[in-house]
């Protein structure tokens, strides 16, 4: 069952999902991409100020109507807001779109999130984009770019190095830049919790 193959709301599962408080949501029209990040990014701020791992949060939704893909103008029904969890479980691959794949997955009862769009606060790892291209997920939105990751001191560029030697994966799916005043507040978070002595350097 993906997506768009589920007619009805599809969301009702009452589990409690590690790493995502939230319940499943549904944020009227017009959820536009910035008011879709600025939750990622108040998300992987939370992180942060959890102690739970790295600066960045992620959303995995549903568009309920308006454009599908776009976001624009729509109502979505927000089936995951996860954040980096790598330091409470242990688990270097707990990125937040990873935990944000997983519990959407969990929600719907589903492997496939297809015709699902992910908001993400940052320019995802390749780990994560694969992660993504499996989940069936083709439109990505984030804030901050890699770049600005790795002036925050996160940078994959081993890895982003090698992924370009494969440049078809990236050209699997739509990853969507959108300027966002905020993007750089989580890494800004994390900076202050790791100053204070609450978080390690990463
Ligand atoms: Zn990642």
């Amino acid at each position: 069952m993906g997506c768009e193959e589920d007619g009805g709301d599809g969301i009702g599962r009452k589990e409690d999902f590690p790493g995502c408080g939230a319940a499943a949501s549904t944020i009227p029209a017009p959820a536009t991409p910035q008011s879709l990040l600025t939750l990622a990014i108040e998300e992987a701020c939370r992180g942060v100020q959890a102690a739970h791992g790295g600066p960045f949060g992620a959303l995995v939704v549903r568009p309920v109507s308006g454009a599908p893909s776009s976001g624009r103008d729509a109502e979505v029904a927000v089936l995951a807001q996860c954040h980096n969890e790598a330091v409470r479980q242990l688990d270097p691959t707990a990125h937040a779109e990873v935990v944000a794949i997983r519990t959407a997955c969990r929600r719907l009862g589903t492997r496939k999130l297809d015709g699902c769009v992910l908001y993400t606060s940052c320019y995802p790892c390749p780990m994560c984009l694969c992660a993504i291209l499996w989940s069936g997920i083709r439109h990505v939105y984030y804030a901050a770019t890699s770049a600005e990751a790795s002036r925050a001191g996160f940078d994959d560029g081993r890895f982003s190095s090698a992924l370009q030697a494969q440049p078809q994966l990236v050209q699997l799916c739509t990853l969507q830049h959108v300027e966002h005043a905020r993007a750089r507040a989580p890494f800004e978070a994390y900076r202050a919790a790791v100053n204070s002595g609450r978080l390690e350097p990463y």
